[in-house]
């Protein structure tokens, strides 16, 4: 059987998830402790890392784990295995257990967290709740001899570049005459030294996100067979798709705020939650965070939500949400827990597609910090 390196997992999560979609000013994504550089078979997806999750994955022979919650988030000035923290680095380290953590990357990913919830909840047209990330968009034109046009087409499209929204490979194709005349020094692939050149040609145009740009042109070039190959590149006054954190939808049919709240208990899996507002009025529009959505109370009055979903909201929070007539359902910020099915879905059917013999555990230990009682 095919040995994976931990390095695969990781380049397939983040082919994904990318840690430039991050939204939180330094937030500590990544590897977080050990070395993905290593064989991996098995991968245990958590929310949180707990010394009980940590004796889970050695229990179930995980070399790695997936977390939503990066386990070292404040910044370490000591390193001492007589504190709680402590003794569970240790423990990784002791066992070789790396821990990956992909945290607001994971909550604006297409298909992460925020998604998740807005899935459980049934959501309907569903829009990004605050846009967070978009990127410029960079154009290409390469002018390659007729014969190799199919060769630089297939490297860009390897590449990434002509992706445009469900569709990829796209490009646009002109036919014409490249001239040139080889100096002195050269070692033209066609033509004389000293002679001007006509020579049958192609201009390719491609599109691609400007974080590809690099990747792009070293492709184009490793493929083209001029010494000196002749291309455009232009930034262009338009971006990639939005991304963001947070969304917002409809019901399938409208609720009251009672009823709506019954609904999130049962869908999300939860004990107990809070509630403001009139739990008589009638609620359609949905919008959803998942942690702690404090500061996106006013984004979601502002998209006309007649509800919002999401976890830790404080008194005074909770307070102008009322007097600004949007009702909250905090279910907790556990409800995250909405991503270990969800991330282990993905991972798997994404090994699956690329062929790697590795398997995805959903953590089943309980990392929720709140009793109801
Ligand atoms: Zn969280």
């Amino acid at each position: 059987m095919k040995l994976v390196n931990g390095n695969e997992i990781i380049q397939l999560f983040e082919s994904w998830s990318p840690k430039k979609l991050a939204c939180m000013p330094n937030d500590p994504i990544g590897l977080a402790i050990g070395t993905v550089n290593k064989t991996v078979t098995k991968v245990l997806v958590t929310l949180d890392v707990t010394m009980a999750v940590v004796e889970e994955a050695i229990e179930q022979g995980c070399e790695l784990i997936i977390a939503h919650h990066p386990p070292i988030f404040r910044k370490l000035s000591h390193l001492r295995t007589d504190t709680p923290a402590g003794q569970l680095y240790e423990k990784c380290l002791k066992h070789d257990i790396a821990v990956y953590a992909a945290h607001t990357n994971l909550d604006v990913v297409e298909g992460g967290v925020n998604d998740l919830l807005a899935d459980a909840l049934q959501l309907e047209n569903r829009k990004i709740l605050e846009h967070t990330y978009s990127e410029q968009l960079i154009k290409l034109a390469v002018y390659v001899p007729a014969e190799y046009a199919t060769t630089v087409r297939t490297a860009l499209a390897n590449a990434g570049a002509g992706q445009i929204g469900a569709y990829d490979t796209c490009s646009f194709t002109t036919a014409g005459e490249g001239r040139f005349r080889a100096l002195e020094g050269a070692n033209p692939f066609v033509g004389e030294i000293g002679e001007v050149n006509i020579e049958p040609e192609q201009k390719i145009e491609v599109v691609f996100p400007s974080s590809q740009k690099n990747r792009v042109l070293k492709a184009m070039l490793n493929a083209h067979p001029y010494e000196e190959p002749a291309y455009d590149v232009w930034a262009m006054a338009l971006t990639t798709n939005e991304a963001g954190l947070g969304r917002i939808g409809t019901l399938q049919e409208p609720l009251t705020l009672q009823q709506f709240a019954e609904f999130v208990k049962v869908q999300l899996n939860v004990p107990c939650l809070r509630v403001v507002g009139d739990l008589q009025q009638t609620v359609a529009k949905v919008a959803v965070v998942g942690g702690d959505g404090n500061s996106y109370i006013a984004a979601a009055k502002r998209a006309g939500a007649d509800v919002f979903v999401t976890g830790d909201i404080g008194f005074h929070m909770a307070q102008d949400a009322e007097v600004n007539g949007l009702s909250i359902v905090d279910p907790g910020h556990h409800v995250e827990k909405v991503m270990i099915k969800g991330v282990t879905e993905k991972m798997t059917a994404l090994c699956k597609e690329k062929k790697l013999p590795v398997q995805f555990i959903e953590s089943t230990i309980h990392t929720e910090p709140f009793q109801f009682i």
